[in-house]
């Protein structure tokens, strides 16, 4: 069963149904957030029977949104590997850094985890035409779990996008929309199919259930480390879903008094130099972004000139005595190639912005040759060839 009571617009705190479809706050223009029972949950469940038998995302399903455990769109999700590095780091105390590798998700990227739950749940409350706004991988992991319960789906992506990710989604049955323009403008096309009235968007926190998907992350590495989470998590941000979802992990553990200490990690965001719109927020200081114009960068998962959740984001990066930074594309590249040579792994550009990101902050000396330290390798980089 699952825990959920109801949802809740952190900026007004107005709740929204469960049952019912949902989107976001219309007021305050911000996303929405679950809310379960955390009471009744710290009474009845114990975080040790939460152990790695039945593998994947969905054995936290008390703590996911759907009730009708028969409406889940699964395809293994979750449980991905925490791979030690062993030459990654420029000290002698290399192995204190960790990647965290979602490569292996289905759809082969980190997205399978957020649609996973998003899909289930519009399942769930009787939604049958789900659309999406992506640079890629979004796309293809909705056509996936929508294929597999035997939903509609659309993906509108940029006409740039690489073309094994269009072929996927073509494959999986998705209609394919192909736009000359940046995800931004995706997301326009998309408005007027959600106004249509046939299809329902589940856009980066237009809808609240990717979210908790993503937020399984959290409890992963709660659970990895034997409950004290570690001291740094760095996190390619462009909608900022995992950075969010993985704080709001956080915040749940806490309540559930499942955490042996009460350390939260340093959340830091990378972005790339050519679209940084949460870097150039926080380091001057402001509570929400403004849009980038003319983003340009390889790294099309972080390519996302605003967020719905900008201030959420900006929150937690300070809460956390965190960071925002940005790195260029060729920074991205050479991490890229060192990430694969050194430690046998080949990820997308996303990922290995948070490599170049660990080596200008421990140059820096922001992080610390004991920093128990988590890099997102967030997808497959076969995916973008
Ligand atoms: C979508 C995506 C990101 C950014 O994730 P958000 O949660 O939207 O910030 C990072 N890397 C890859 C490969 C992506 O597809
Ligand atoms: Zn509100």
């Amino acid at each position: 069963m699952t825990y959920l009571i109801n949802l809740e617009c952190p900026q007004c705190e107005q709740s929204f149904s469960a049952i019912t479809a949902q989107t976001y706050c219309h007021d305050c223009q911000s996303p929405i957030l679950a809310r379960y029972d955390l009471v009744s949950a710290k009474n009845r469940l114990d975080r040790d029977e939460y152990s790695t038998s039945q593998a994947g995302m969905w054995r936290w399903h008390d703590l996911l949104p759907v009730d009708n455990t028969g409406r889940i769109s699964t395809l293994g999700e979750g449980d991905t590997p925490l791979i030690q590095t062993k030459r990654m780091g420029k000290s002698d105390r290399t192995n204190q850094v960790w990647i965290k590798d979602e490569s292996i998700n289905p759809t082969a990227s980190f997205k399978a985890r957020g649609l996973s739950a998003a899909v289930s749940k519009a399942n769930e409350v009787g939604l049958n035409q789900l659309v999406i706004p992506t640079a890629g991988n979004a796309g293809s992991a909705l056509a996936a779990y929508a294929s597999r319960v035997r939903l509609k789906s659309a993906a509108v992506m940029p006409i740039d996008t690489p073309r094994a990710i269009i072929d996927e989604c073509r494959f999986y049955g998705a209609e394919t929309i192909l736009v000359d323009g940046l995800i931004s403008d995706c997301a326009r096309i998309v408005d007027e199919m959600v106004e249509s009235g046939e299809w329902f968007s589940v856009s980066t926190f237009r809808e609240p259930y990717r979210l908790e998907g993503k937020k399984i992350m959290g409890y992963e590495l709660a659970q990895a480390f034997e409950w004290q989470l570690p001291n740094i998590i760095i996190y390619p941000t462009g909608g900022g879903t995992g950075l969010v979802g993985m704080w709001k992990a956080f915040q749940e553990l806490l309540e559930l008094g499942w955490l042996e200490d009460k350390n939260l990690p340093k959340m830091i965001s990378v972005q790339s130099s050519g679209c940084a719109p949460v870097v150039e927020a926080f380091n001057s200081g402001a509570e929400s972004c403004d849009f980038w114009k003319n983003a340009e960068t390889i790294a099309g998962g972080i390519r996302v000139p605003l967020s719905l959740a900008d201030r959420l984001i900006l929150e937690i990066l300070r809460e956390s005595a965190g960071r925002a930074i940005a790195v260029s594309d060729l920074e991205i590249l050479e991490a890229q190639a060192e990430l694969a040579r050194e430690e046998g792994l080949f990820s997308s550009p996303e990922g290995a912005a948070t490599l170049a990101a660990y080596n200008l902050l421990t140059s820096s000396g922001f992080i610390t040759p004991d920093d128990r330290t988590i890099l997102f390798m967030t997808a497959s980089g076969v995916k973008y060839i």
